[in-house]
């Protein structure tokens, strides 16, 4: 299934506001700082986003991972959170 989560170097910054992993589709604002962490897709694409968002992303992002130089506490925090998560959850309304 293809899923374009985000252009790592994007020349257009995300929709307004919100960090670079949100998903176009996904109206949940951000939660915390914007680059808190880093996710890296299976084509070893980066894209830096807040917890919250990073979280969604990785729950529908297959082959993806939390950036090793991410503080362990902060990607155990989007691990499990995605964990919880369907993927694409604002796709169901969450
Ligand atoms: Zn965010």
């Amino acid at each position: 299934m293809p899923y374009r989560a985000t252009r790592a170097s994007g020349a257009s910054r995300a929709s307004r506001g919100r960090c670079p992993a949100a998903a176009p589709r996904d109206p949940t604002p951000c939660e915390g700082p914007h680059d808190a962490a880093t996710l890296v897709d299976r084509h070893g694409r980066e894209v830096a986003g807040c917890v919250h968002h990073c979280a969604r992303v990785l729950a529908g992002l297959e082959g993806a991972r939390v950036h090793p130089f991410v503080p362990a506490g902060q990607a155990l925090e989007i691990y499990s959170r995605a964990r919880e998560l369907p993927p694409f959850a604002w796709e169901i309304g969450r």
